[in-house]
This record gives C-alpha cells, sequence and structure tokens, in this order.
C-alpha cells in the first residue's frame, strides 16, 4: 500500500508545461528523493504531491483516497493534519521566537500554547539548538534556522514531510548536518519524507531516488542508492 501516489499527473502553468504525465508512488516511512535538472518540474511535483498544486489532468492519492479532487478548504485542512513542510530558505516568522515557530503546526491544529511549547521545546536539545529557544530568525545562523524549519515541520508528527531543496541555502558541511538530522528524526518517527534536491550527496541518505526531466519520471523501476 502506497501511502501517495502520483498518477499520469499533467500541469502548466499558462503555456509552460511543467508537468507531462508524471508518475510516481511512496511507500509508508520511505524516504524518496527527487531529483532532476533546473526546471524540470521537481517543485511542481512536490506541490501536486503535498495538495498545494491541483493538476490538470491525472490524480493525487494520499492514504487510498483522492486528493486532487477535494476542495481547497478540504486540502488544507489535510496539509494541516497530516503533512509537514521544509522550505529552502527556512520561512521562519520574523515576529516569532524559534520556539513560538516550532510551535506553531501544533498551535494551528488547536494545541494549547503551553503545550505546544513544552513539545516544540524538546526538539532544541535533539536538534543541538540547545538555548537558541528565545531567539528570532534574524539572530540565528542559516544552518540553525533550517533546523528550526525541520523542527517545526516535525513536531506534529506528520505522516509525509515534504522537503524542497532544505539545504540549498547551506555550506556543504552544514547541509549534509541537517540532512543526517532530517534523516534521523523521521526515521525516529517513521515519517515518510519526499525531498526534492539537486545535490546528490543529499539524496544520498535517501532509500531511493526517482529522476525528472522534461515534467516525467524517467526512473520509475526502484534505483537503489548505493550506500
Ligand atoms: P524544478 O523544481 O525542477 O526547478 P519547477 O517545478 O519549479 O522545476 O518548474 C517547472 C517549470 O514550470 C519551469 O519551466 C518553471 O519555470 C515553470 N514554473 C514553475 N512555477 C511557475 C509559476 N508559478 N509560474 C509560471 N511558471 C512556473
Ligand atoms: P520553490 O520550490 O519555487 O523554491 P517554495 O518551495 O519556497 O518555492 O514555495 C512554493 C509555494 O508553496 C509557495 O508559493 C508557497 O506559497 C507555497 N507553500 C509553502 N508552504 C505551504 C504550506 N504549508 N501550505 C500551502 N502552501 C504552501
Amino acid at each position: 500500500q502506497h501511502i501517495i501516489e502520483a498518477r499520469e499527473v499533467v500541469l502548466s502553468f499558462g503555456q509552460t508545461p511543467a508537468l507531462r504525465g508524471a508518475n510516481v508512488a511512496v511507500d509508508a516511512g520511505e524516504i524518496i528523493a527527487i531529483m532532476g535538472p533546473s526546471g524540470s518540474g521537481k517543485s511542481t511535483l512536490l506541490h501536486c504531491l503535498a495538495g498545494i498544486l491541483v493538476p490538470d489532468s491525472g490524480e493525487i492519492h494520499f492514504d487510498g483516497s483522492r486528493v486532487d479532487t477535494r476542495t481547497e478548504t478540504e486540502r488544507s485542512t489535510l496539509r494541516r493534519d497530516h503533512f509537514g513542510f521544509v522550505f529552502q530558505f527556512g520561512q521562519l516568522v520574523p515576529e516569532l521566537t524559534a520556539e513560538e515557530n516550532v510551535a506553531l503546526p501544533l498551535l494551528l491544529a488547536g494545541t494549547r500554547r503551553n503545550d505546544a511549547l513544552r513539545e516544540a521545546r524538546l526538539w532544541f536539545e535533539r536538534l543541538g539548538l540547545d538555548g537558541l529557544e528565545r531567539r528570532r530568525s534574524g539572530e540565528l545562523s542559516g544552518g540553525q534556522a533550517q533546523r528550526v524549519a525541520l523542527a517545526r515541520g516535525l513536531v506534529a508528527r506528520p505522516k509525509i514531510l515534504f522537503a524542497d531543496e532544505p539545504t540549498g541555502s547551506l555550506d556543504t558541511l552544514t547541509g549534509e548536518q541537517v540532512m543526517e538530522l532530517l534523516v534521523a528524526a523521521a526515521r525516529e518517527q517513521g515519517t515518510t519524507v519526499v525531498i526534492v534536491t539537486h545535490e546528490a550527496r543529499v539524496a544520498a541518505s535517501a532509500d531511493r531516488h526517482i529522476m525528472v526531466r522534461d515534467g516525467k519520471v524517467t526512473s520509475l523501476v526502484p534505483d537503489r542508492v548505493p550506500s
């Protein structure tokens, strides 16, 4: 049983085709890296899988039921309840402290503030962020901010974590550390991870990688990354 699947997904932005019949199926607990050249459709595929974008044609299935036919409100609820997100530039809310940023998904899901903050703080030690709980994003290094963003992506224990170039704004060493933390934390809580990256080193810690070229997935066959 696949936890999430794209079937023959087609999507254009005006005259620009982004996806031309993309197929991918992800198993529960799997860490999959979507690779491919810039402009090939990786982010668009991730946004379709995550219910952010709706394909022009084709189908998206999550946990055995169809997502692309749902309303915007239903998809938004689905994202809030089951998905976590990490993007290239942390996109932390600058007015909030680091711990408030991490607590955000819990607060949006209705958890009481004190409980949400307590849960959020557990992530700081785990990710080597001790003492940074009250900092604002402007007072964090790039690597620290991405780790805070990672904690925010995982704090609500999502079924799937969607990560779009999560190390793209970091130097190689810092990026590797963030990726290691991401993989370790996801495996520990059994979270499925769909990660877009063009860095081979980032993809290497995934269980499987697929290639997107010209809006199509070119390697559908499970293609184990050599360790
Ligand atoms: P990748 O993630 O592989 O770099 P994208 O999925 O971001 O590729 O983009 C695929 C194609 O769709 C590209 O040609 C890109 O320019 C185009 N595209 C992506 N997003 C938009 C948008 N919001 N508006 C117009 N064109 C877009
Ligand atoms: P790109 O992949 O082109 O670099 P991003 O990944 O940073 O762009 O963001 C892509 C789009 O996804 C943005 O337009 C943003 O509005 C949207 N987005 C980001 N996070 C969420 C979310 N949690 N729910 C819905 N939409 C989101």
